[in-house]
């Protein structure tokens, strides 16, 4: 079965070997660190990782990314290639959302598609080719307000002259065991890059959002059928989106109605869901080939809360360019774009990102 969209890799790291074997080049250093304040801001890092204050040899990079999906790889392959020996805070979900993804076939240069994992770990092993290295493991905290930046990878705090922030927006699920079982089976977060796959078949979109209006609409044209499920009978997509979504024909809304299950995780493929009418109490089951779930994203700065800026929704602001408010911390890919979310514009953001924190470097005499 083909299917649902998106950006991964599989995660070839497996432990937190980086920290104890990467080589040590002129830009590291062994430094005691024993002064960490607690801001308060990152309670939820802060009781994740034990070791707040801690002891011990603390690298200095000369840049450092965190994420590494599209964005995050592509800024790798582009600062190892400037020689700059960049490091990789690859997350404990390594590969971002192509991880979630099987086949791209929007990516420029694979006329047969790729699939995302591979197209991933292939970007990955082209930035490890020019010395880019990697650690596995998330960001419990960071440090940006003195220089160089401090960041908390598992309890380790590593210094650095730049930050390219790449982490990323995960999509945000509805939490059904059997919806997560058929990510990358039938669904999906991503219409434009999987919507190609439901030529002719019934396709269902959940949520009340502008996301979901343009999902549905934009489904029409593949599906035979767009069924538009919403929670509730009040929707947050704009009038003009929601009036399209109303007088398309080929789109039947159901609102009130939530999804009990989506079928059939033992076939590895969707088959139908069940549905409920919260209203009347009604049960039903229904056909569906294709599940799009369009219910929000989530921008993952939260380690960052207080210290780069971000919209209410927690998107990165950007400054121009790849630039935050803090010169020498850049963004690349969904962590600030809450528009195209494609696998391209992540690479070509992380790119920019690497190409200014190059700039910043050699403009501070690095
Ligand atoms: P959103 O506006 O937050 O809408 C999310 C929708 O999902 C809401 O209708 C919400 O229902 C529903 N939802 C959330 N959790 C749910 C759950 N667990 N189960 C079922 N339904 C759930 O998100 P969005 O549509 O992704 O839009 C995000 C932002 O991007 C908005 O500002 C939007 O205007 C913008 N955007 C703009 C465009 C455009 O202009 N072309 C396109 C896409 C997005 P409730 O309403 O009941 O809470």
């Amino acid at each position: 079965m083909k299917s649902a969209c998106g950006r991964q890799s599989a995660c070839p790291s497996s432990g937190n070997e980086s920290f104890q074997t990467a080589p040590r080049d002129r830009t590291t250093a062994n430094s005691r660190f024993t002064d960490v304040p607690s801001n308060g801001v990152h309670s939820a890092a802060s009781r994740a990782s034990p070791c707040y204050i801690v002891e011990s040899k603390i690298q200095m990079r000369n840049v450092l990314i965190i994420g590494s999906g599209c964005a995050g790889n592509t800024a790798a392959v582009y600062a190892a290639r400037a020689n700059l020996k960049p490091l990789v805070v690859s997350g404990k979900h390594a590969g971002g959302q192509l991880s979630l993804t099987t086949l791209v076939e929007n990516f420029p240069g694979f006329p047969e598609g790729i699939h995302g994992p591979e197209l991933v770990e292939n970007i990955k092993k082209q930035a490890e080719n020019f010395g880019a290295e990697y650690v596995h493991g998330d960001v419990l905290d960071a440090q940006l307000s003195g220089y160089p930046f401090r960041i908390d990878v598992e309890g380790k705090w590593i210094e650095t002259r730049t930050v390219i922030v790449a982490s990323g927006a995960s999509a945000r699920w509805l939490g059904l065991e059997s919806e997560q079982k058929l990510i990358g089976h039938g669904v999906s977060s991503c219409a434009t890059c999987d919507g190609f796959f439901y030529r002719g078949k019934k396709i269902m979109v959940v949520g009340g959002g502008d996301s979901a209006m343009e999902e549905a609409n934009f489904l029409t044209r593949f599906g035979s059928e767009v069924a538009l499920v919403h929670r509730r009978d009040q929707f947050r997509a704009s009038k003009i989106m929601l009036d399209r979504v109303r007088h398309n024909p080929k789109i039947k809304l159901l609102t009130n109605t939530v999804v009990e299950d989506v079928f059939d995780a033992s076939q590895h493929l969707v088959t139908g869901v069940r549905l409920k009418n919260i209203a009347t109490g009604a049960v039903w089951e229904q056909e569906v080939d294709g599940f799009f779930v369009a219910i929000g994203h989530i921008p993952n700065t939260a380690v960052f809360k207080g210290q780069i800026d971000t919209d209410a929704d927690g998107y990165i602001i950007s400054r121009g360019g790849a630039r935050t408010n803090i010169p020498g911390v850049f963004h690349a890919g969904d962590v600030q774009d809450r528009v195209y979310r494609q696998a391209i514009t992540a690479a070509g953001a992380g790119c920019m990102a690497a190409i200014e924190a190059e700039r910043y470097l050699e403009a501070e005499g690095h």
